[in-house]
């Protein structure tokens, strides 16, 4: 390889909220229970039905965007986003487009030299987790659980200031300690209360713009991220070498085969 590249790496991360009851109803958040026992007509998204909400996910948010030193928008706003999917029983998610209730902070992080390096934080916003589809393969048929449905998240999203795989377990670990530490959430990677999606790009050392990213999900383990990362890069700058373009795409990653396929 005669070139020098850099890896440019910005991170989504979700973070379900420590709240007793869901975002828009009194339905228990709670893990497990039989499928479709934490519902009622607002979480399954009944015609009529009215979203209320919940004053301890305002609170949490608030917490952690203070914690990651945001500046915190006075006035805020809910969005829907339209997405047709099983899923999603009200066919939109109900989220927070453009005004987020955080804005502007930063993370401090160690890196591998021992100096330090400050990750921006773009935006923290309040939005609601969709539903859980199980694909029964043996009776050929989908069901869906929309226990989690409702269910309140907070999306954490990084500026692309991050240029490695050490760098991004550091941020992720720092963001875990303090949303554990305030409470917000248990952050278990494996449950899927904490999720990350990774977006990188690479381009040569010294280039001003950045290269076409594509954004690697399915990740459930600090682990499983840092191959993922290793992988993408690695895809990429084959893609560069060959003198081929890189697509902007969602890849998911298979962390048994230690490799990612494009999805649809
Ligand atoms: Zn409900």
């Amino acid at each position: 390889m005669s070139k020098q590249y850099e890896t440019v790496i910005g991170l989504e991360v979700h973070v379900e909220l420590a709240t007793r009851t869901k975002i828009f109803c009194s339905c228990s958040t709670q893990f497990g229970g039989a499928p479709n026992t934490h519902t009622c007509p607002v979480c399954t998204g009944m015609p009529g039905s009215l979203p209320v909400l919940n004053r301890q996910v305002v609170e949490y948010a608030l917490a952690v965007g203070l914690a990651t030193n945001c500046q915190i928008n006075q006035y805020c706003k809910f969005d829907r986003k339209n997405y047709f999917y099983p899923d999603n029983p009200q066919n939109y998610q109900i989220s927070q487009l453009y005004l987020p209730i955080c804005h502007d902070g930063w993370l401090e992080i160690e890196t591998e030299s021992g100096g330090s390096k400050k990750v921006g934080i773009h935006e923290i916003h309040m939005e609601e987790d969709a539903g859980k589809l199980i694909h029964d393969e043996w009776e050929d048929c989908s069901l869906v659980d929309y226990n989690r449905s409702g269910v309140p998240l907070i999306e954490i999203v990084s500026e692309p200031d991050m240029r490695n795989a050490a760098e991004v377990i550091a941020y992720l670990e720092k963001l875990r300690l303090i949303i554990q530490y305030l409470g917000a959430s248990d952050c278990k990677l494996q449950e899927g209360s904490m999720r990350a999606d990774v977006n990188l790009s690479v381009r040569e050392l010294g280039a001003p713009e950045f290269g076409t990213r594509t954004e690697v999900k399915n990740l459930n383990s600090f682990k499983a991220i840092a191959r993922a990362i290793e992988g993408e890069r690695k895809r990429q700058i084959e893609l560069l070498e060959e003198g081929r373009a890189v697509v902007q795409e969602t890849r998911r990653w298979d962390d048994n085969k230690e490799s990612s396929k494009a999805m649809r």
